[in-house]
């Protein structure tokens, strides 16, 4: 049992390189482009996902690879701005993923969380301007052109699941006890990683984490949320998130304080895809968010002939 536990958790401090020409603080969100000009480039990530605004495509499911349904050792780190996983076996899995439109295979770098200070608040996209509590970041590099592809889960906290609100946004299908309990592993083992550079290996099941509600999703083109905040990412971000108990989250938080979270960019003239048929409208009046997002001005047209038939009602009238 004392080799399993040392397998487990190797704990290690590595020396500190960390010297960051950014944060979420003074050198915050806001300045980053005085460094980094990418960071207000017109595709950035992310964005406020307008669920009337989207665009229905059809999308072949995801596919990963066999070895994604197995244990590994991943190093998790402590990186000063986030809590990062990447495989550090000895043996080389195939950890891929192809399909949801994906141009080739991708294989997997790294996931990382970000959260925030409480269960309203964490996630770096938002969906009708409401955030979640955190969002975990999977990301994936194409090897043969260097694409990036990031998948994005939201991290839902229970004490926020019986309102009224809440019923109405979303459709919570159930988190299996299997995802629960690998993140519970994780939060309980990446909670102590309290200084930058800090780390320690796990084993862990990237299947089960990811959970099974990776059906529905929406896709846009966008960056990365923190510096340099390199453009032409694909990005995928599931509808359903995994809901964690508040009470894990909250212990979660306190023992990492983090404000890691970059707020919604605007979309420009972007388009979000969504790859389910139904989606809930927004009122009349949000519909102006649609102008820019939808390609060949089909709902300009749309909105123009709406002006038409009103103006015509009250001529008449
Ligand atoms: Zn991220």
């Amino acid at each position: 049992m004392p080799f399993v536990i040392f397998n487990l958790l190797y704990l290690t401090i590595l020396p500190s390189t960390i010297v960051s020409t950014w944060n979420y603080g003074e050198l915050g969100p806001d300045v980053w482009s005085d460094q980094y000009p990418l960071c207000i480039g017109h595709s950035q990530s992310p964005i406020d996902i307008k669920t009337a605004c989207t665009i229905y495509q059809s999308f072949i499911p995801f596919h990963f690879s066999e070895d994604y349904n197995n244990s590994y050792d991943f190093t998790v780190v402590n990186n000063g701005h986030t809590i990062l996983t990447k495989y550090s076996g000895n043996i080389l899995p195939s950890l891929t993923v192809t399909g949801g439109g994906l141009n080739g295979t991708f294989e997997f770098l790294n996931f990382h969380l970000h959260w925030g200070e409480n269960y309203k608040s964490g996630s770096e996209h938002q969906v009708n301007s409401e955030k979640y509590a955190g969002e975990i970041h999977f990301v994936y590099i194409n090897p043969q052109t260097y694409q990036l592809a990031v998948l994005g889960i939201f991290m839902h906290s229970n004490r926020d699941i019986h309102t009224d609100h809440q019923r109405k946004r979303r459709d919570y299908s159930n988190t299996k006890k299997n995802t629960l309990d690998e993140w519970e592993t994780f939060f309980s083992i990446a909670g102590t990683l309290q200084q930058a550079d800090m780390s320690v290996i796990l084993s862990l099941n990237l299947a089960i984490l990811m959970g099974t509600n990776l059906n529905d999703f929406w896709r846009y083109r966008g960056s990365l949320t923190v510096p340099p905040c390199t453009e032409d990412i694909i990005w995928t971000v599931f509808k359903t998130p995994i809901v964690f108990t508040e009470n894990e989250l909250n212990i979660f938080r306190k023992k990492l304080f983090f404000h890691d979270y970059r707020n919604p960019q605007p979309l420009y003239n972007r388009t979000v895809y969504r790859n389910f048929v139904n989606e809930e409208l927004l009122s009349a009046v949000d519909y102006n968010c649609c102008l820019k997002s939808i390609p060949n001005g089909a709902n300009t047209r749309n909105i123009a002939l709406l002006s038409k038939i009103t103006l015509l009602f009250i001529l008449v009238h």
